[in-house]
């Protein structure tokens, strides 16, 4: 039990807040750290002790805590015109701007932009945009949704449905419809001798066999991560999409990107499809979307989904659907200061610049023996933690090596995630090399010191 005076920020913390996606024993072991404000990619608690925060807070504080240009953007629009929905043929000047700027920066010639609140609700309203236009075109029953095991894409009744995680089973998800397929992960799915290249064949297989079984005519979509974010960094293996996306367009089956995660620059270009070289028919944004300044989602619509949606549309003359905050305009407002942050601030520079370096740190931390593998791309990495390098064999679940390796990096004033037996790592754009190293110097530290007690 922890020894928090009553009325401390630690138990009045306790007493009255739910915690999500919360560890609680390390809660209730060490209490909740209480922030009061930030300085650059630092947090800093109600003890005044600072952190770096080597999460951007969830993937999305890329430009940091204390961005001048991001808070004078909100607190202008706030004095201009501080809310406002999207409904009945009204918006803000800033929805109608943000619109223009999201097609510029897409990469499609012509699209439509709808907003939501969240990543969970945008692709929320990506599944109902497709059963809305699956019902439209005579096809009510073309319905299911695909989506991989490991895959990230929130946590709404449906999306949490999409996400592949077990811990859904708890509420009775996913929803009949929901089909997960083979997490595209070769150093842990990969079979004894088999190739990259013969893993990336047979998940394209399965894939075509999933088709076959369940009926081209009853899949409404496909949803991808280009990495997979908060299914513990998972870049896709080698010309995963390259193969998936001609068995797709051959059954006239749309590949959605769910890039909240990899939007805006975390894998080193404005989209992370880029990255990896595809152009999927619909985008899923938000996180950097707004630099986390904002709660903000967005759906991107490519030409074909534009098209198709519109069609739908046309005979009863309205798409029923949206939230009282769509395209909010101090929102909108703050996304076009952090779009032009990120691209015209050298944020995304910074990220090309500094993977490599990043890269060559935590290549040096992973040749402890006790990590398995080293993975990422751009400015998202993680290191996982084995028991056994060689046969990969894990650490046993109740020694929640995880949990322990981001709590000794909490002692030591640095905030990472433990997702799975892995350590994630997806600092702010803005990281000085200093930072950097700072971030370094704190891991090592801090794996050394738990890998030698479970020794
Ligand atoms: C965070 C995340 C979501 C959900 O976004 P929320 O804003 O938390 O609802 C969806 N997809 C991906 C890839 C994410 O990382």
């Amino acid at each position: 039990m922890n020894d928090h005076a009553p009325n401390s920020w630690e138990a009045r913390a306790e007493a009255h807040s739910l915690y999500g996606f919360t560890d609680l024993p390390s809660v209730r072991e060490r209490g909740t750290v209480v922030i009061t404000h930030g300085e650059g990619p630092y947090i800093v608690d109600t003890n005044g002790k600072r952190y770096l925060d080597a999460n951007s807070g969830l993937w999305n504080m890329v430009a940091g805590f204390d961005h001048k240009g991001l808070a004078e953007a909100a607190k202008a629009q706030y004095d201009r015109f501080p809310g406002y929905h999207a409904f009945f043929g009204r918006m803000s000047d800033q929805t109608v701007a943000l619109s223009e700027k999201l097609i510029e920066v897409s990469p499609y010639p012509r699209g439509k932009v709808f907003y939501t609140n969240s990543g969970s609700e945008a692709n929320d309203t990506m599944v109902k945009m497709l059963w809305f236009m699956n019902r439209a075109e005579d096809r009510p029953q073309a319905t299911k949704i695909l989506t991989r095991w490991n895959g990230y894409h929130g946590v709404t009744a449906i999306s949490a449905s999409m996400t592949g995680k077990p811990y859904n089973s708890v509420f009775g998800l996913p929803l009949p419809g929901f089909l997960h397929l083979t997490c595209p992960h070769y150093w842990r799915f990969g079979h004894e001798g088999e190739t990259e290249a013969q893993f990336t064949a047979r998940l394209a297989a399965e894939l075509e066999e999933v088709i076959a079984r369940e009926g081209a005519d009853t899949i409404a979509g496909f949803f991808a991560e280009p990495v997979m974010g908060a299914g513990g960094v998972i870049p896709p293996s080698a010309g995963y999409f390259q193969a998936i996306q001609p068995i797709l367009r051959k059954h006239n089956i749309p590949l959605i990107a769910d890039e909240v995660i990899c939007g805006f620059g975390r894998t080193g270009n404005v989209w992370g499809s880029q990255t990896y070289d595809f152009v999927p028919d619909a985008i899923i944004s938000s996180k950097a979307l707004t630099a986390g300044y904002f709660p903000m989602g967005a759906v991107i619509l490519g030409p074909e989904m534009t098209d198709r949606l519109q069609a739908a549309i046309d005979p009863i003359e309205e798409f029923p659907h949206g939230f009282t905050a769509s395209g909010h305009p101090v929102g909108c407002a703050v996304a076009l200061k952090a779009i032009d942050v990120v691209l015209n601030e050298g944020l995304l520079d910074m990220v090309r610049a500094g993977a490599p370096r990043m890269e060559t740190g935590l290549r040096e931390i992973a040749k402890h023996p006790n990590i398995g593998e080293l993975r990422g791309i751009g400015y998202m990495w993680a290191l996982e933690a084995v028991q056994d390098r060689a046969t990969k064999t894990p650490f046993a679940g109740n020694l929640s090596v995880s949990e322990r390796i981001a709590n000794t990096c909490t002692d030591h004033g640095l905030i990472c995630r433990p997702l799975g037996q892995g350590i994630v790592l997806c600092p702010a754009f803005t990281l000085t090399d200093a930072q950097m190293d700072e971030m370094f110097a704190k891991l090592d530290a801090a794996l050394k010191q738990v890998f030698a007690d479970l020794a």
